[in-house]
């Protein structure tokens, strides 16, 4: 991991949690996490964001969203504006994620619609996650590279920068189903988003954080951190129990997972 980038971990807690539990498990995160402990964010569904934002009130964990609309205000029923996360105290947004890009029940997102959403969230004052990835058939096509240099290309705003902007590496087979790539395949990835992303915003892009998210467990961890161009990593069903995700964040913190 390069030093010069903050390492980052990220919890996507997805549709999951009711008052009680998410803003129990949000205390358990913040009375668990180490000192030393990487820049950590939870993004609960958007009817836990309140609940977390007050447990998370002068600690360290930032607050994000898990997706917002492109336009600021208007006629768009059931969705939620850049601004009003802001307003609520999150400082991230996750958009892209392949569950929203999915056609197959979730929301047939475009990268167009993908760029909107981070134009817009970075309007706000937040900082996008943007979450790329190659499909299981286009994985076992060889055309991984292709996708991710496209989706760069398509998905980042151009005048992104490292505060923000994040681009999470998620290859859409790995996302729930405990199978990960090899480190060779993520460090290649992973240099070929750096060097998309660098086509795309021009010199700012050295110092933007890459993560991998995909199957993230305490075990696995540091063999993803310790490769050169990741930065931390976005973290689904571990994320959901305080024990896993604050091994995650020791072992992206550099210390042992347990
Ligand atoms: C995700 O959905 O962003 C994710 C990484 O999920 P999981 O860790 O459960 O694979």
């Amino acid at each position: 991991m390069a030093r010069s980038r903050v390492p980052l971990v990220v919890a996507n807690w997805k549709m999951n949690g009711l008052q009680a539990d998410g803003a129990d498990l949000a205390r358990r995160i913040v009375a668990g996490l180490p000192g030393g402990a990487p820049e950590t964010v939870l993004c609960p569904p958007a009817t836990l964001l309140a609940a977390v934002a007050r447990v998370l009130n002068g600690s360290a964990i930032a607050l994000g969203g898990q997706d917002c609309h492109a336009a600021a205000s208007g006629p768009h029923t059931g969705d939620i504006a850049a601004v009003m996360l802001a307003d609520l105290g999150c400082r991230y947004v996750i958009v892209g994620h392949s569950e929203r890009r999915s056609g197959d029940g979730g929301h047939g997102e475009s990268d167009g619609n993908v760029l909107a959403k981070a134009a817009a969230a970075q309007a706000a004052g937040l900082t996008a996650i943007v979450c790329i990835g190659e499909s299981a058939a286009e994985n076992t096509r060889g055309e991984t590279l292709e996708v991710l240099s496209r989706q760069v290309a398509q998905s980042v705003p151009p005048d992104s920068g490292a505060s923000s902007l994040v681009v999470a590496y998620e290859p859409v087979w790995a996302i729930g189903s405990g199978r990960t790539p090899d480190r060779v395949d993520v460090e290649r990835a992973h240099g070929a988003i750096r060097r998309s992303l660098h086509q795309r915003i021009g010199a700012a892009a050295a110092d933007v954080r890459l993560l991998y998210g995909g199957s993230v467990k305490p075990g696995n961890t540091t063999s993803f951190v310790t490769l050169p161009e990741v930065d931390g990593v976005l973290v689904g069903g571990a994320s959901l129990v305080a024990e896993d995700f604050i091994a995650i964040c020791r072992a992206a913190g550099g210390q042992s997972a347990g």
